[in-house]
């Protein structure tokens, strides 16, 4: 049966930035509807997954570091008040070649900013410490403000406790429409009905692109399909024991994480993969991508078997200054989205929750959101 609700504001996907916009506007006393195309929890978009790296650091890009420290904090409360293990705090092992000095060295420049010290370490000691096999031109250093978040506990955890603020999640509720009325109020629709209110926050992950095509946005995305890879450990007394990003190859990063999903299992992946259309994502031939990790592994992972044994899939929106995408529409600024998180978005999640309902309520935002602006592209044809 079809049905028309009513809301102060709804919230279209409830991946990881959805989950925790919504859970922020019903905390500020919004009647909110969270809108789900697929039954929740899915394995269809990008929050999921057990594991995701946290760092304060921001590795570059100052505009992240207000939303960096914001998230941290917040993901502290969220484990507080879920009753449930969301972050553990690791150091991040940053590994480069000398070849990357200029960038290893802003990377640590950027640790240091965030308040924290870089602990460099000679490449014989990373050797033994972490059961990597790297060259004598290898760089490394500590970020000691690293960690790992616990993925699909954290969204389940969003998504609970927006529930428990009276917030109304619908999975199984594609929206196929968006309809702004004439007097400005935004009404969603789909297969199972309508949905009227006052702002409209889009958060739709890699369905971004087609999604807010409808309002008249062209968002410069590439979807891509990342393979998730797992690796045996061949002996437990030598392997890694912590988080990692490798940005020595020039053709882009490997990061990896030590055995804390899947028993004696480390992750290892490639931070890019092929583009895909989100509906047919395994649709798509991930060989190369498999075998690029393979020689990874291969030359730098003596403790691991050398051929992955699981292999999961996730998909990342990347935009082409690898930055995302958070902003309001030029014409309707009660149409507020978030998009094109390249990979690397889950652990500001909360901050940008908190961006998207202050702007679904027309407040003022705390910091300079202008770096992540869609305008910045210039090809928004309205
Ligand atoms: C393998 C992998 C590793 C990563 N590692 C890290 C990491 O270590 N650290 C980090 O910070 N980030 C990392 N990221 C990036 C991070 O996970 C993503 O940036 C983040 O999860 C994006 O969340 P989202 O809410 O924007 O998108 P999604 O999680 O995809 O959520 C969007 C939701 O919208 C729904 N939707 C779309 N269209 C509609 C519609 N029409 N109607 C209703 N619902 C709709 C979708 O079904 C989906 O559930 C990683 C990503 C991947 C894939």
């Amino acid at each position: 049966m079809s049905e028309i609700l009513e809301a102060d504001v709804v919230v279209v996907g409830a991946g990881v930035h959805g989950s925790s916009a919504a859970l922020h506007l019903a905390r500020a006393g919004k009647k909110t509807i969270l809108l789900e195309q697929f039954t929740v929890p899915h394995s269809r978009g990008s929050s999921h997954g057990q594991t995701r790296i946290i760092r304060q650091t921001n590795f570059g890009t100052p505009a992240l570091a207000p939303l960096l420290e914001d998230s941290y904090k917040q993901w502290k409360a969220i484990q507080a008040q879920a009753g449930d293990v969301l972050l553990r705090p690791s150091p991040l092992l940053v590994l480069g070649t000398k070849e990357k000095q200029p960038l290893m060295e802003q990377m640590a420049e950027s640790v240091r900013e965030s308040g924290h010290v870089p602990q460099w370490l000679a490449p014989a000691h990373v050797n033994n410490m972490f059961g990597l096999e790297c060259g004598g031109d290898a760089m490394a250093f500590l970020d000691p403000s690293g960690g790992v978040l616990m993925a699909d506990k954290c969204v389940g955890a969003l998504q609970r406790l927006f529930r428990a603020a009276g917030g109304m999640l619908l999975d199984g509720w594609p929206v196929a429409e968006i309809k702004v009325e004439p007097e400005g109020s935004v009404e969603v629709r789909g297969q199972r009905g309508k949905v009227r209110a006052a702002s409209l926050v889009l958060c739709p992950g890699p369905w971004a692109a087609p999604l807010l095509g409808k309002i008249g946005l062209h968002l410069p995305v590439r979807v891509e399909r990342i393979s998730v890879l797992y690796w045996r450990v061949k002996d437990s007394r030598r392997t890694t024991t912590t988080s990692f990003v490798d940005v020595s190859d020039d053709r882009g990063h490997f990061y990896g994480l030590p055995d804390i999903e899947y028993p004696g299992l480390v992750k290892v992946c490639f931070h890019g993969g092929p583009e895909v259309h989100p509906d047919q994502r395994d649709k798509c031939d991930g060989r190369e991508i498999r075998e690029r990790v393979m020689q990874y592994v291969q030359k730098k992972f003596p403790c691991l078997e050398p051929q992955p044994v699981i292999e999961e899939s996730c998909m990342y929106t990347t935009t082409p200054d690898e930055e995302c995408i958070v902003d309001t529409h030029p014409k309707y600024k009660n149409i507020i989205f978030a998009a094109g998180f390249s990979g690397t978005g889950f652990k500001i999640g909360p901050a940008v929750g908190r961006i998207l309902s202050l702007l679904a309520q027309g407040h003022p935002l705390p910091y300079d959101l202008s770096e992540f602006s869609l305008s910045r592209f210039s090809k928004s044809k309205i």
